[in-house]
């Protein structure tokens, strides 16, 4: 019954450490996994017998994604009409796809009281001999998913009345605090870029004009292909891919995790 709680966790890849923001050598391995031995690190991952396929399947969806769309939301974040606009790319998938609010989308609930003990042990086992440290504990990984849920909620439960809170901050602080962003109320104009106007892809260095659609399709299409490559028992070539601009990345062989951390 788990199963699909935890290909959604997958799916979150390394994304929980950075709800560790009170602990700095927690959060920084959030951005390890994004861009530093992303190859090596997916390997183990995939090739690790106690970590269930669900979990492993959504991970690597998640990098595709990352890898494949993060150049979009970039150019989003960067200009400056459209700041900080993650948030509401996800609100407009959720009113197009599952046509509900955002505000009725209580994502926390899913990861609620997993017992995640022997993954996260497995994930810090990984992470020690990918990145060859000592500085970690077990329960980091486990730490982050809670942490992600605690955050996830406070800022989500009575989303109106957040949105309103954060409307209220904006307005006492001349506008220097603005969490609003974090709380999309109103759809900006054409936001998955529908009507392909051109933008700037920073990290290719050339103008695009693909929708957040397409975007998508392309990352469904190639994570389709991942996952059955990967239940033949195979690696997908795409995991040597660094998540954050999508380059790819060349692997130095890892041996496989047997000891503790
Ligand atoms: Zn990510």
């Amino acid at each position: 019954m788990d199963e699909p709680r935890l290909f959604l966790l997958g799916t979150q890849g390394p994304d929980p450490f950075f709800y560790a923001y009170k602990e700095p050598h927690v959060y920084q391995w959030g951005f390890a996994i994004h861009s530093k031995k992303c190859g090596e690190f997916m390997y183990a991952l995939l090739k690790d017998e106690e970590i269930p396929f669900s979990y492993k399947a959504g991970f690597v969806c998640h990098q595709i994604l990352d890898g494949i769309a993060h150049r979009f939301i970039g150019y989003l974040e960067n200009d400056a009409r459209h700041k900080k606009r993650e948030m509401t790319i996800d609100k407009a998938i959720v009113r197009k796809f599952l046509n509900r609010s955002f505000s009725k989308v209580k994502s926390w609930k899913v990861f609620e009281n997993m017992h995640l003990t022997p993954l996260s042990r497995r994930m810090m086992l990984i992470i020690a001999k990918v990145y060859e440290t000592r500085d970690i504990e077990e329960r980091y990984f486990e730490h982050s998913v809670q942490m992600m849920c605690n955050v996830l909620k406070k800022l989500y439960n009575n989303f109106y009345f957040k949105h309103f809170l954060a409307y209220i901050v904006n307005i006492l602080t001349l506008g220097i605090k603005n969490y609003l962003p974090l709380f999309p109320y109103i759809l900006p104009h054409d936001i998955l870029n529908e009507k392909k106007r051109e933008w700037m892809d920073t990290i290719a260095g050339k103008k695009r004009n693909e929708s957040f659609l397409e975007i998508l399709e392309r990352t469904i299409v190639e994570a389709i292909h991942a996952l059955k490559t990967l239940r033949e028992g195979k690696i997908p070539d795409i995991v040597d891919m660094n998540f954050q601009n999508g380059h790819k990345t060349t692997r130095a062989k890892v041996e496989t995790c047997s000891e503790g951390v």
